[in-house]
């Protein structure tokens, strides 16, 4: 059974949150253009993140890093890069290098890759990439349990999280980090119970510099948790997708029967802190380790999280992930089951590696069967057909099967002046809870599944339809759900908070195979995704839906839609997508 905490006590943290004072904020000449560049404030005002530091109009994001204290240089590729003493190991097998085997080797990050990659960070995100606001950072601070052995223990997972926060937080000292749970971060790796145990409680001691005091609660009690990364502008909301993820046997995955489940009770938690936020007239950024695709997610809960997409479109930014070590976008459509990505129908799209299967897919089953979005779309068709997609992008890796990789991404901070009645710089904030905040919370934590909340819950997914029960009731009422959406916020129309474009960077592990504890190493600017090939203007769900039609070689003209063309950037796409991993479309240089 899973038990949370009091409505009452929920609501003591929350009224603890929303009773500070605002902080002056910059007072700059108001904006109209899109613009990454904060001008300099004509007063003693400026705009900050969190942590008192002027906004760039960037952030990091950063996943999997899976530090392994037993990667040994010069062990055999075989065994993960561990030592082993016995005669087993192939002689004739590569062997691991001081940083790392070098791409398409199943070896976790040295520690050497690790502390050169946040010196490199260090050194260079400040002083050549302008620096950024806050990081993202999307879980698996471990390594992978494996090896037999060398079992993977509790206390080497805390230990090994509390290692790795402490370095970014060096890092980084000036920049809110917000941390979500990987499913290597537990243990066992991707199991995790509802409600507190010894593995939460440890984590929250590990992660005690990343989660604001007034959320400890809540993430030693379910492991998610906000952070406002620009006072009373912007937050990032670091939800559990193991309580989502299919991997996760202590769960039931959200079930509209248990409202107690893990799963049900993340979702109602997400939809008071969107609640709230729109009441505050704020946005965020979702970021979770396990990406919502067809194969990771509980149908059920993908179902409920693809509702609050589209019924808060007008708070959340975008999602990121990670845990796949594959660069690619997906989009979730309202009141549609995810997409097949298990079955690919044609063969045109030749590339030869290990495991190309699942973006192909993705780019034949999904970005080839979207609507096409014309330059100038009217208001109703945004509204009504590009207003019911959202995105969800998920990062390469540091781990080094691949070449190791990163994002920067730039922000539109146009519009960030502070209302009128902060210019005395000491008003408390105007926009407290709504009137009615009780009895909405009571509503949405209260075990009951009434008609109004099956409604809202009832899916068309097509393995539901199998259920024969639920396919009568369904027909019988024809039931729609009855989900009004907000306006189309940043991730749609340009506006502040709208992101604008990344910077791939990445390091070609195959230069550094002779490296030593002197070497110092490069990361190097991949791509931009305003430059060649696909120039996007930003990085909108309209922007991303044409990148997609491109990808998937689908014609603009309705007549010729079935025949499909790939070009350049099919193939581009895919090289960006599993970087490093695929030889044959030759070297990231010749991009
Ligand atoms: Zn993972």
């Amino acid at each position: 059974m899973f038990s949370f905490f009091s409505v009452f006590s929920y609501l003591q943290w929350l009224t603890l949150a929303f009773s500070f004072v605002l902080k002056p904020v910059a007072l700059d000449n108001p904006q109209s253009s899109i613009t990454n560049e904060v001008e300099t404030p004509s007063s003693g005002w400026r705009i900050t993140n969190t942590k008192g530091k002027p906004l760039t109009g960037r952030f990091l994001h950063i996943t999997d890093m899976h530090p392994d204290e037993f990667y040994r240089d010069g062990a055999t590729v075989d065994h993960y890069c561990h030592d082993y003493k016995h005669a087993s190991a192939n002689s004739k097998s590569s062997k691991a290098g001081f940083l790392s085997p070098g791409p398409g080797f199943e070896c976790d990050s040295s520690p050497s890759l690790i502390n050169k990659t946040l010196d490199w960070f260090s050194k260079h995100i400040e002083n050549d990439y302008g620096g950024i606001d806050f990081i993202i950072w999307t879980g698996d601070n471990s390594r992978h349990d494996n090896d037999n052995h060398f079992p993977r223990t509790k206390s080497e997972i805390i230990t090994s999280n509390e290692k790795i926060v402490d370095k970014m937080i060096e890092t980084f000292p000036d920049v809110p980090i917000v941390a979500a749970i990987g499913n290597n971060d537990v243990y066992p790796h991707n199991i995790m119970e509802g409600g507190s145990s010894s593995m939460t409680q440890a984590l929250a001691g590990a992660w005690d510099a990343l989660i604001p005091t007034q959320e400890k609660h809540v993430f030693e009690k379910g492991g998610y948790y906000m952070v406002e990364v620009i006072p009373h502008r912007l937050a990032v909301i670091a939800f559990n997708s193991l309580y989502f993820s299919t991997k996760n046997a202590a769960v039931d995955g959200c079930p509209k029967k248990d409202p107690d489940d893990p799963g049900s009770f993340h979702i109602r938690w997400l939809r008071i802190q969107f609640l709230l936020l729109r009441q505050r007239k704020m946005n965020a950024w979702l970021a979770s380790h396990v990406p919502p695709t067809r194969d990771q997610w509980y149908i059920d809960c993908y179902d409920a999280f693809a509702d609050l997409l589209y019924e808060f479109r007008d708070v959340i930014v975008g999602q990121l992930y990670g845990h796949m070590n594959i660069n690619h976008f997906v989009f979730l459509e309202f009141n549609k089951p995810p997409v097949d990505t298990s079955t690919l129908q044609s063969r045109d799209l030749e590339v030869a590696t290990a495991q190309p299967k699942y973006v192909k897919t993705l780019i034949e089953n999904q970005y080839g069967e979207l609507p096409f979005v014309p330059d100038k779309p009217s208001s109703k068709f945004m509204d009504e057909t590009v207003g019911k997609f959202s995105l969800a992008s998920v990062g390469g890796s540091i781990v080094p099967e691949m070449f190791p990789n990163f994002r920067i991404y730039t922000y539109n901070t146009s519009g960030l002046n502070p209302r009128p009645s902060d210019l005395d710089g000491n008003v408390v904030v105007s926009d407290s809870f709504p009137k009615n905040y009780t009895s909405l919370v009571d509503e949405l934590f209260e075990d009951k599944t009434t008609e109004d909340n099956e409604d809202l819950f009832i899916s068309n997914y097509e393995s539901m339809k199998k259920n024969s029960k639920r396919k009568k009731k369904k027909k019988k009422n024809h039931r729609k759900k009855k989900i009004q959406p907000g306006a189309l916020g940043p991730a749609y129309v340009p506006m502040t908070f709208t992101p604008l474009s990344f910077q791939q960077i990445f390091l070609n592990t195959s230069d550094y195979m002779d490296a030593t504890s002197e070497t110092e190493v490069d990361y190097k600017l991949l791509y931009d995704s305003r430059d060649q090939p696909y120039n996007m203007p930003s990085l909108t769900v309209p922007d991303y839906m044409r990148l997609a039609r491109r990808i998937a070689g689908v014609c603009e003209s309705k007549k010729k839609k079935k025949k499909r063309r790939y070009r350049e950037i099919t193939y581009t796409y895919l090289w960006h997508a599993y970087i490093g991993a695929l030889p044959r479309l030759g070297d990231p240089d010749d991009f």
